[in-house]
């Protein structure tokens, strides 16, 4: 007889763009409040995001995790959003057991704009007790990769695992004047590049994107908002179904896709 499939509670890939999106309300938005509606019984959230990079791996550690606004030259509105949301502290020994390395546990860190920004419109409420953990900058894309499969336990535990990034992230060609500028070509093309990859279960063409697509640099010219998709792909089981519950454009360079499996 067959042994029941373990219940993976669904991991999930966003890309966060401007901080302005945490005040937005748009189909961006929207399809943020439709993702976090349909995930059901997370009893906590993991959350790994692009704007925390650490040496060796950190993890916050306060019961009243705060925001930080970990950003400049934005209106006063955004920083006077708050998400209120409890630490998911009784984790911390779990992760570190999963993870098998020292890990900082951090009680002043807050969680950053990646992290929140995306989170208020997921789960509004801020009622699911949450946990960041940082990327390790010393580690190269295929430790990154091996660290998120130790990770997996966590899955059959309502634990959601949030990855926060940007398919493509390019800034300093970025039309801030136009968020609804065309997109240009070599973003659609490494866009297309990633969905397939995901799509194929091609682990190697993440891990070795450097060599793998010549337009990887110009669209990502710094690692930190292409990390989290490694961690996607090692969180990714063989029953997983890969679905993109949000594609748009922001500013001609920013795509805006989400990644669930479920
Ligand atoms: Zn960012």
């Amino acid at each position: 007889m067959k042994p029941l499939e373990k219940y993976l509670t669904p991991a999930l890939f966003v890309s966060h763009g401007s901080p302005l999106n945490a005040i937005a309300q748009n189909a961006y938005t929207a399809d943020l409040n439709n993702i976090g509606d349909s995930l059901k019984n997370v009893s906590a959230i993991l959350v790994i995001s692009a704007h925390w990079e650490t040496n060796g791996i950190s993890v916050t550690n306060s019961e009243n995790i705060s925001t930080y606004h970990d950003f400049g030259g934005f209106p006063q509105e955004l920083f006077d959003v708050e998400y209120p949301a409890k630490g998911a502290l009784y984790l911390i020994p779990e992760v570190e057991k999963l993870i098998a390395e020292p890990i900082n546990k951090d009680a002043t860190r807050g969680l950053d704009h990646g992290a929140w920004s995306m989170l208020k419109h997921l789960f509004p409420k801020a009622d699911i007790p949450i946990l960041q953990l940082s990327l390790d900058r010393r580690k190269s894309f295929a430790e990154h990769y091996e660290l998120a499969k130790k990770l997996i336990p966590l899955r059959e535990q309502n634990v959601l695992i949030l990855l926060s990034g940007n398919l493509t992230h390019n800034i300093s060609n970025a039309d801030f004047r136009n968020i609804d500028a065309k997109p240009v070509d070599w973003a659609l093309e490494f866009d297309e590049t990633i969905k397939n990859a995901f799509l194929k279960n091609e682990v190697d063409t993440l891990v070795n994107i450097e060599t793998v697509s010549n337009v990887f640099r110009m669209n990502h010219p710094s690692n930190d908002h292409y990390l989290p998709l490694l961690y996607l792909m090692g969180l990714k089981s063989s029953e997983d179904k890969v679905t993109f519950p949000h594609m748009s454009w922001q500013h001609a360079t920013l795509s805006m896709r989400h990644i669930l499996l479920n």
